[in-house]
């Protein structure tokens, strides 16, 4: 009897991250690995790390204990595994010098080296047995899909780029194979990842790549449309997340009014007064981000903008901080989420003098949130009466009790959702992956309740 290894996999962190473990996932099972989501049994353990805020870190070192614990054979990789200590060795060899290895983020070829060394890969793979897709660690029904790594800003309050390096975008021709074959393989709705969805391109200077023989310049515009354009058969959605405010995007702003691409933009502001901003050394930073903000709408009425703040960055005065309220308002920014800045280990940021007091960095966030989630509820209560395409993403239940899916409106984990009553018809069953019309009834908080019609 032949002896099948079997490798543990401990994934943490944000999409981007997700995205790594697949593509480290993928190779195993391709190299006819077994791997679970557990230790039990496992030949080895590969835990895959954030590095972010020291919440991420904490996490990340305790798994990395537990495994160790339970198993003894731990490869580490992800950001925090490119991570110095005070003493600048690496920090997870120095607090953990019996880890096997250690890499950083997006590292596939390095972790599977270490695998080999340690757990020999089984003779004779199955190679058929490997979705064309690759192994996803998401539902069936939606996956992310990465487009570049890195990112060439140095935001001050940001560690990412020491993390990940400078923006390194994937050739267009493999982006969209790999769209391709999630579509293929049933993939309802792509949710396009990066740090800097709006650069795709710039380090290749826009060089024109191919796929399937046509010539498409690898640039935000020209990927969109393609995805949209492979899309369409399928009627599957595609999302936009971190997409910075450039003059590029108004250009994709169009598609999206005709409903080629999700009327959705996830737009990383962190703030809008123009000097926090400068401080914050931001991309975009002199854009008019408000004026822009209109004029998608004009072109888009339907257009949901999510985003995500910063308050009480370090100098942020008591005016500076009314600029963002007044912002958020202007903008009715319609998913706002917000940090009390805190201080991030080798951030150039905690050199900025005038640290707020933690109270006063709580209270502005707190303040913020209730605007944000006041707007957030006046225009999700417009929406009732009427008639909504959702993505099942809980079927199950879907006959007598009801289920769960989303609008275009919801990216899922980090927005809203449609509760779905059940249907007049009970006998009619719904699938997790499918699209319905819901007539939406009321709203509940940030969430909408709905019955499919
Ligand atoms: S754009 Fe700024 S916040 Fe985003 S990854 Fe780059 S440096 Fe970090």
């Amino acid at each position: 009897m032949s002896f099948t290894p079997k490798v543990g996999f401990v994934s943490l962190g944000c999409p981007k991250a997700l995205t790594d473990s697949e593509l480290i996932l993928t190779q195993l099972s391709a190299e006819g690995y077994v791997t679970s989501k557990t230790f039990d049994g496992a030949d080895l353990v590969i835990v895959n790390t954030c590095g972010f805020i020291d919440e991420a870190v904490k996490e990340s070192l305790d798994t990395i204990s537990e495994a160790l614990a339970a198993n003894g054979k731990v490869i580490v990789t992800g950001c925090l595994g490119a991570k110095s200590g005070d003493d600048g060795q690496n920090l997870v060899k120095g607090l953990h010098p019996s880890v096997l290895a250690v890499t950083g983020p997006h590292a596939t070829q390095e972790v599977m080296d270490a695998v080999h060394r340690h757990l020999p890969k089984p003779h004779d793979p199955f190679l058929d047995l490997v979705p064309a897709a690759g192994i996803k660690l998401t539902p069936k029904h939606f996956a992310y899909l990465k487009i570049s790594e890195g990112c060439n800003h140095r935001c001050s309050f940001c560690i990412i780029p020491s993390m990940r390096g400078d923006l390194k975008s994937r050739p267009i021709g493999d982006v969209l194979n790999e769209a391709l074959a999630l579509l293929e393989s049933g993939v309802k709705e792509l949710l396009i990842i990066s740090q800097d969805t709006s650069a795709y391109g710039v380090d290749i200077r826009y060089q024109t790549g191919f796929f399937q023989g046509r010539p498409i310049k690898s640039r935000v515009y020209e990927l969109v449309e393609a995805l949209a354009e492979l899309a369409e058969p399928f009627g599957a959605w595609i999302r936009l997340h971190y997409v910075y405010p450039y003059p590029a995007v108004d250009e994709i702003i169009p598609m999206m009014a005709t409903g080629r691409v999700l009327p959705y933009l996830d737009v990383p502001f962190q703030h809008s007064h123009p000097d926090v901003l400068k401080r914050m050394k931001r991309p975009a930073s002199g854009e008019k981000n408000i004026e822009r903000i209109h004029a998608w709408r004009k072109v888009c009425p339907q257009l949901v903008v999510r985003s995500t703040f910063i308050a009480g960055f370090p100098g942020e005065t008591q005016g500076e901080f009314q600029h963002l309220l007044d912002f958020l308002q202007e903008a009715q920014i319609d998913h706002a989420g917000c940090f009390a800045y805190s201080a991030v280990d080798g951030a150039t940021a905690n050199d900025l003098p005038g640290m707020l007091a933690l109270e006063l960095r709580q209270e502005r966030q707190a303040e913020f949130m209730a605007v944000a989630q006041n707007i957030s509820a006046k225009k999700i209560t417009n929406l009732i009466g009427s008639t909504m395409q959702v993505l099942v993403d809980k079927s199950k239940s879907l006959g007598r009790a009801g289920g769960v899916g989303r609008s275009y409106r919801d990216a899922p984990e980090i927005d809203g959702v449609v509760h779905l009553l059940p249907p007049e018809r009970v006998s009619k069953t719904y699938l997790t992956g499918e699209f319905i019309k819901v007539k939406i009834l009321d709203s509940q908080g940030l969430d909408l309740i709905g019955v499919p019609i």
